[in-house]
């Protein structure tokens, strides 16, 4: 898709500071950031904060992630051509994109719990015409067993501690990329090897809206 010109130097001033911070390392990641230009994904009230790096609105009290956190989640995600992806949390479906890019001939499977944003990701997302990208209304704290296993899962949303099902359903030497916590998260790396979980990152002070559902945020 070819960027309008008002949002071309707004986008190259955001990736240059992302690369300044070390937030973006990765060419590819870079490149799917300029695929998928960000104010595709978001409310017209907001448009003119398309390219801050911060997190925006979208609707029922939920966000489009902040640039430079989708950044530093797709490149500890190592996503492969190729792959089986779970994403819990579509949200605007911008992550949604970006990982549908770098997974080339694999599959991205979303899953958002609310109707109206599966519907907002689904009109973002088809502007695109991608055909590798699975959105699914329900709830994600329970996975997608029907397509699992996965090579990679991420949760856009803050959990107090991963949810069972997604470990299940994590293939061996798979990848799990989550922020766990309440108030202020950690985003957590952790891969599932033959002997057990282990923990390959993790990075403080991080906030997500919480994950809902029957393995999500308790009231
Ligand atoms: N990465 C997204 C983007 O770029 O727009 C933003 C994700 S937003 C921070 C978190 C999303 O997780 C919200 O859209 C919220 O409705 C969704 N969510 C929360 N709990 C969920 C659950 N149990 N299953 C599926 N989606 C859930």
């Amino acid at each position: 898709m070819q960027i309008e010109k008002k949002y071309q130097s707004l986008l190259d001033d955001l990736i240059n500071f992302l690369k300044n911070m070390k937030y973006l390392t990765d060419n590819n990641v870079e490149s799917a950031f300029r695929n998928f230009p960000r104010h595709e994904f978001i409310l017209s009230s907001e448009l003119d904060r398309a390219y801050y790096n911060e997190p925006l609105p979208i609707m029922k009290n939920q966000t489009i992630s902040q640039p430079g956190v989708v950044s530093r989640m797709s490149e500890w995600l190592d996503v492969k051509d190729g792959q089986n992806i779970l994403e819990i949390g579509t949200g605007s479906g911008w992550q949604t994109a970006i990982l549908s890019c770098l997974v080339g001939t694999g599959i991205v499977h979303s899953i958002e719990i609310h109707p109206k944003l599966e519907k907002f990701a689904r009109k973002n997302l088809e502007k695109f015409c991608l055909d590798n990208v699975n959105v699914i209304l329900g709830d994600g704290s329970v996975g997608y067993p029907k397509a699992s296993p996965y090579d990679r899962i991420i949760i856009t949303a803050a959990c107090m501690e991963i949810p069972l099902p997604l470990l299940d359903q994590l293939a061996y030497d798979g990848l799990l990329l989550a922020p766990v916590g309440d108030t202020s998260q950690s985003l957590v790396l952790l891969k599932k090897t033959s002997k057990g979980i282990i923990e390959i990152k993790n990075e403080s002070n991080y906030v997500f809206v919480p994950l809902l559902g029957k393995f999500g945020k308790k009231n």
